[in-house]
């Protein structure tokens, strides 16, 4: 059975990143999405938070196979190999994501020879969408109804009203 890892932040997903899990499902027997947990980068969404925004999506989409979702801490291909994993896949959205990427993958390669990186470049529509510009948008309260999948719209602004209340109740004390 050929299983695969799709690991990022999905801090949220966003319709580019379903749109990679939909295609990399078909590749592999088995997709795991692998939601890491990386307090450095400081997400906004905790990651019981993405990882349920992620399962709600892919409920919202039964043509999908089975898809696990998961959080993971460390080193990836030690994930990849707890999992049996031979494949990790990425999305390549630009020539700014290939220089990293292609360490990225390298590197991993390195550790761990057995596992190779797919990747898959982006359909052209997603192709300048990113996690960091939903947010930025939505923490403005524009209209994101076009980047994210429709069931996890309304956690996005409620994420952000949140935000912008505690924001303000730090200012007035
Ligand atoms: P990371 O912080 O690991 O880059 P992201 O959640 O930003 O995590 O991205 C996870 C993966 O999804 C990466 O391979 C990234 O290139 C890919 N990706 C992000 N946005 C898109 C998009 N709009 N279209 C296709 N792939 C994307």
């Amino acid at each position: 059975m050929k299983i695969g890892i799709y690991p990022g932040s999905f801090d949220p997903i966003t319709l580019g990143h379903l749109d990679i899990i939909t295609r990399a499902s078909g590749l592999v027997d088995q997709l795991i999405i692998g939601v890491l947990v990386n307090n450095a980068k400081k997400p906004v969404f905790t990651s019981e938070e993405r990882v349920e925004l992620i399962e709600r999506v892919i409920k919202d989409h039964p043509e999908l196979p089975p898809i696990k979702v998961e959080a993971f801490e460390g080193l990836l291909v030690n994930f990849a190999k707890k999992k049996n994993a031979s494949v990790i896949v990425r999305g390549l959205r630009a020539i700014t994501d290939f220089e990293y990427e292609l360490q990225l993958a390298q590197t991993n390669h390195k550790l761990c020879p057995d596992i190779d990186t797919v990747f898959f470049t982006t359909r052209l529509e997603y192709s300048y969408l990113s996690s960091s510009a939903v947010r930025e948008i939505a923490s403005f309260g524009g209209n994101i109804r076009q980047f994210v999948p429709e069931c996890i719209l309304q956690s996005v602004y409620d994420k952000y009203s949140s935000i912008r209340s505690v924001n303000h109740g730090s200012k007035q004390n």
